[in-house]
């Protein structure tokens, strides 16, 4: 489906965002959409993100990875799946910690594909690459949760779609472990008080309709019945969610990267100057090898990384999510940048799909946590075999 069905509505469907409101799908945006999923759902290809539930197909991370990596190849081919982020992420949290009520209300139609949602931990006032940091007040009134503050960088707000957010908010309390001092918090996106400011803009790009926004909560007032598990259990939530969110956008970075390489082998192979195709140009050849060699070492540990949260021991299983969060972006965004010069001036153009994968693939270098703090974790984690002394 990725390759005969939706590839060839991309430039299409891209060129729509133009048209009219950027904010709103157009008729034709929503027709593509719609029609594909359409497609997916009666083919029974849905939800696979579902690892190891009843609800969903079962597969495990590994098996997920390899469809995950075509869908990558696609702008639209995680969504028509119902695969995309930060709904699977989302999706997963109403799952796991959920109640019957916020399942029937909000899981149902994400399941469905009927609604999206998006995940607000990031704020601009604080370096959010730590956590603990987080600052938005969330206070106890009654029968209510009362929030204020801001929150920036809230993938998918933008949407028309998205009905709810899901919010990490600050719940201080002395007598708690510094990693048990927030909360999560569900806050339908029409309650009042919310306030979307304006659109982040990724290297000049919006992203409409899908969008990154910067977000202000006024006194918003939700029912306590919407914070999830319990004050204290926002780290607890967040890490069951960014685990599996984090591993599904490197494989996707490998299939992104697939693409590139084989865009650029295409192009090398269908031009020529100073009298020899351009693939035998210069170091041309090496590019190509390199370029290979690295999408498949990064493959490798991607699945090793998704073998390890098959064994079901987060912890064991974290490093290795690290390690791949920090090597599948970077391998994307060099193979991706080789793509990109090989093409010439055409390669940073609208008239490619590089230049909007390469500022996709950089970004992945910030979210879900900046490459530091995830070598941060991979270096404890190795020196923690050496010595008893916390690191
Ligand atoms: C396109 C995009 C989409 C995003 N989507 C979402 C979303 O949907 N929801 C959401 O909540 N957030 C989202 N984010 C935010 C993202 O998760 C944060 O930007 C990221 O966690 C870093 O936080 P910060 O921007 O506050 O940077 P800071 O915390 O200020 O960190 C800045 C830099 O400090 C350095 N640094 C930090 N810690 C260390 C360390 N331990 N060792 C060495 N150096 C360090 C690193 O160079 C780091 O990049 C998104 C970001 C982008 C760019």
């Amino acid at each position: 489906m990725v390759q005969e069905d939706i590839l060839p509505l991309e430039e299409e469907f891209l060129a729509e965002v133009s048209v009219g409101d950027r904010w709103q799908y157009t008729r034709r945006q929503t027709e593509i959409l719609e029609g594909l999923k359409d497609k997916a759902k009666a083919a029974g290809l849905w939800n696979f993100w579902l690892t190891d539930s009843a609800r969903g197909y079962g597969l495990s991370t590994v098996e997920y990875a390899y469809l995950a990596e075509e869908m990558g190849k696609a702008h639209l081919g995680a969504e028509v799946f119902n695969c995309s982020a930060p709904d699977t992420g989302n999706m997963e949290v109403l799952e796991r910690y959920g109640t019957e009520a916020h399942k029937d209300e909000w899981l149902k139609p994400l399941l469905a594909g009927e609604i999206r949602s998006a995940y607000l931990m990031t704020e601009p006032d604080v370096a959010s690459a730590d956590a603990t940091n987080i600052e938005m007040s969330c206070v106890r009134d009654g029968d209510d949760y009362v929030l204020n503050g801001e929150k920036w960088w809230s993938s998918g707000a933008g949407d028309p779609r998205c009905s709810i957010y899901i919010v990490m908010v600050a719940s201080p309390d002395k007598n708690r472990h510094k990693h048990a001092q927030h909360s999560m918090i569900l806050v339908p996106r029409d309650t009042k008080g919310v306030e979307k400011l304006r659109a982040m803009q990724v290297y000049g790009e919006d992203d409409a309709p899908h969008g990154h926004l910067h977000m202000k909560f006024t006194d918003v007032r939700v029912p306590a019945s919407n914070l999830l598990l319990g004050e204290g259990c926002g780290f607890e939530i967040a890490q069951g969610r960014l685990g599996p969110g984090r591993i599904h956008h490197c494989m996707r970075a490998i299939g992104q990267a697939e693409r590139a390489l084989e865009l650029m082998c295409k192009r090398s192979l269908s031009r020529e100057a100073f009298g020899k195709k351009i693939a035998k140009l210069g170091g041309n050849f090496d590019i190509i090898a390199n370029c290979r060699m690295e999408i498949e070492q990064a493959r490798l540990l991607c699945l090793k990384a998704a073998w390890m949260m098959d064994q079901g021991d987060k912890r064991a299983a974290a490093p290795w999510i690290s390690q791949i969060k920090v090597v599948a972006p970077l391998m994307a965004l060099k193979v991706t940048d080789e793509a990109v010069q090989m093409f010439g001036g055409q390669g940073i153009s609208q008239d490619t799909p590089l230049a909007k994968q390469w500022t996709h693939v950089r970004t992945l270098r910030l979210a879900d946590g900046p490459d530091a703090v995830h070598r941060m974790q991979v270096a404890r984690a190795e020196l923690k075999k050496y010595t008893q002394e916390k690191i």
